[in-house]
Parts: structure tokens; sequence; C-alpha cells
């Protein structure tokens, strides 16, 4: 049998260290303003968990919280101010993102929230104006 892949990260400083467990369910990236302006970047790549994929396993404690709309948990390094995973109750997904998980290749599927961007990229992965149709957008492909 084929052991289940665990890959660990943390926040900036490392006073935040968790485990993932498995593969996850989509990567991508997300163009949206809430992304960019929480992030301080142009686009945020995302990584989707099963919530249960996710186990904090340092520094529990100094994780802060700050849910500014109902669809995403986000959180934070109190120690570092690093970002490191947003919970979306909505979807039952967990994103972990790319850039806190060093030994994770990063294979971007898509691209949502395309209409709000700043920074078009043209690699030929699908832009989707909002979301895919499975988690309630409209699964509009727009042009690169
Ligand atoms: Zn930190
Ligand atoms: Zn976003």
């Amino acid at each position: 049998m084929a052991e289940t892949r665990k890959r660990s990260g943390s926040c900036f400083c490392g006073a935040v260290q968790f485990e993932l467990t498995g593969e996850p369910a989509a990567m991508g990236y997300c163009h949206c303003e809430s992304c960019r302006h929480w992030s301080a970047g142009p686009v945020n790549g995302f990584v989707l968990w099963k919530p249960d994929s996710l186990r904090i396993t340092r520094g529990a404690e100094n994780i802060g919280t700050y849910t500014k709309n109902p669809s995403s948990n986000r959180k934070w390094c109190k120690v570092c101010g690093g970002h490191i995973f947003s919970e979306h109750p909505g979807l039952g997904l967990t994103d972990v993102y790319a850039a806190v998980i060093p030994d994770l290749e990063f294979k971007p599927g898509v691209h949502v929230n395309y209409q709000e961007t700043v920074l078009r990229m043209k690699d030929g992965l699908p832009k989707l104006k909002d979301f895919p149709k499975e988690f309630g957008g409209s699964g509009q492909v727009l042009t690169e």
C-alpha cells in the first residue's frame, strides 16, 4: 500500500508549524480584490485541502483569525504577521497558500475571479470570470 504523503510548512518566522496529509483538492490562482488586499500581492496562489488534511503541530496559540466575510476565516501568525491559511466553511475546504508549503510542487489548474485581475497571466490555463459552477459561480471563461 502506498504511504500517504505528508508535507510540512510554517509561517514566515517558524513559530507556527503544520503538517498536511494527502493531496490537495485543487490548485490555482485567485485574482479577487480580497485576496490581493489581504496578501498585499497582485495574485494569490491557492491550494485547497480537505480541512482534516491540515494539522497544526506547533504554535497553535500564535494563530490569529480575521473574518471580514463569513466565506473566509483568514489565519496568520501573531508573532511575524505571516499569512498561513484561510478556512472556507461554505466550500468545506481550507486554502493553505502555496507559498507556505516548501515541498509542494505547485501545479495550478485554473485562475478564478479573473474579472478582477490587475495582473494578466498568459499561461494558457482557463481564466474563470468568478468561480466554477460547482462552487456557486457562473463558470464563465474569459479571454486571457
Ligand atoms: Zn510566524
Ligand atoms: Zn480571492
